[in-house]
């Protein structure tokens, strides 16, 4: 199976590539959902494609808005540059999208994004009818539908969602954020109300906000728990799904890099029973990133109760991502900063092979000018001497809760 890791910049592409995916998804700056992640300018997508293609590994740039007529006025020269640059294939929801694919960039493949909503395999037989060449799955399906659909439509490729962000309603038929903040979701500009903490007020009573509960639980009606299906891939592997997703162009390259070397080792296990020893290395690895609390959403049984959680919608986030490494010279390691460390801390180096992580408590810091320094401020590039020689490329990280 590909695996399939987000690319919200060109640094984060790399990391996703370096760190065992197999393929990953982008978008330009235009047609592509996800406004508010950064997105690739035209001539990083030509950069992009070239770094993929050098590696042998593929790239498909979302063009999955619904569009409004004005937006078809670009359409066709964009479509025509996406062709000419050779990006693997593009992800489309909107049948007037991919009419105007078929038309004007006639050699680029096409998957069918999860905003299509696919739930059934006839509606899997239509695209197939239409010329896609992937079907991207919608997340509300259960593995036994998933499985009858693979079954009755054997010629198409499939790609499936396992890790990241659910949304409460079917992707791509959700007006919350164009209803109360005149941003669509179907363009990209989703503000995420669903989770915010809703209360109630009497029309006289304006700063007398009263709670809504639901029995025991608290207000947060719409919050969706993240997706987390690492336990399950051994029955996904068996049934011939083409490609698993990873979700998250907006997330940091700490979230991008970590998941995907973490289902990449687990992918490379799934042919056979994964021990239980090793299934809780790559739980606790998942856990040290910035999530929500875990689904495995609609897998085993369409109950959209276990989906939600009602407490909060605040990130568990108990390891902070503190900086990547830039350079390696002898034993000299020097690191962008993304958040202070200070000496006496411990923080961690992780690299794409998670056997040569290591832990290590700071001795030393030196600035730019290698003047030793007691604590380092985000957003510089300082170095460090630890006692071991270390790869040239990592990420570091620090607990900072005591769970
Ligand atoms: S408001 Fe929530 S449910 Fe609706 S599209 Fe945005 S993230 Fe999804």
């Amino acid at each position: 199976m590909e695996l399939l890791s987000p690319a919200g910049n060109l640094q984060k592409l790399k990391y996703a590539i370096s760190f065992g995916a197999n393929a990953v998804y982008t978008a330009g700056k235009d047609f592509g959902l996800r406004a508010k992640s950064e997105n690739l300018s035209k001539a990083e997508l030509e950069k992009a494609v070239e770094f993929c293609h050098k590696k042998n590994k593929k790239i498909y740039v979302t063009v999955n808005i619904f569009a409004h007529n004005s937006d078809l006025e670009k359409l066709p020269s964009y479509l025509k540059f996406l062709q000419k640059i050779n990006v693997d294939a593009i992800i489309v929801s909107d049948p007037a999208v991919f009419l105007t694919a078929r038309e004007n960039a006639p050699e680029l493949p096409i998957h069918i994004s999860t905003q299509a909503n696919v739930i059934s395999w006839k509606s899997a037989e239509f695209w197939k009818m239409q010329g896609a060449k992937r079907i991207i799955l919608a997340r509300e399906l259960t593995f036994s539908e998933i499985k009858d659909i693979r079954e009755k439509i054997p010629d198409i490729e499939l790609e499936m969602f396992i890790h990241g962000s659910m949304c409460v309603s079917y992707s791509g038929r959700c007006f919350l954020s164009s209803f109360l903040n005149a941003r669509s979701a179907n363009s990209g500009y989703c503000t995420q109300p669903c989770r915010w903490e809703y209360q109630l007020i009497e029309k006289s009573r304006p700063n007398e906000f009263f709670r809504i509960e639901e029995d025991k639980y608290g207000s947060y009606i719409l919050n969706s728990k993240d997706l987390c299906l690492i336990n399950r891939l051994p029955e996904i592997n068996k049934i011939g799904i083409d490609s698993v997703k990873i979700e998250g162009r907006m997330k940091s390259l700490y979230y991008v890099a970590n998941v995907t070397r973490i289902y990449k080792e687990a992918l490379q296990d799934a042919g056979s029973d994964i021990s239980s020893q090793k299934m809780k290395i790559f739980n606790d690895e998942l856990n040290k990133i910035s999530h929500r609390h875990y689904t495995e959403a609609f897998f085993d049984k369409f109950d959209s109760t276990a989906t939600q959680y009602y407490d909060s919608s605040t990130y568990i986030r108990d390891y902070q991502f503190i900086g990547e490494i830039v350079k390696t010279k002898n034993n000299s390691v020097f690191i962008s900063s993304r958040a202070k460390f200070q000496l006496g801390d411990e923080i961690e180096f992780i690299f794409p092979n998670r056997k040569e992580d290591f832990l290590w408590k700071v001795n030393n810091i030196f600035n730019d000018e290698g003047i030793p320094i007691s604590s380092t401020k985000p957003n510089t590039v300082v170095k460090i001497e630890p006692d071991q020689k270390i790869p040239s490329h990592g990420i570091i990280r620090k607990k900072i809760s005591d769970k």
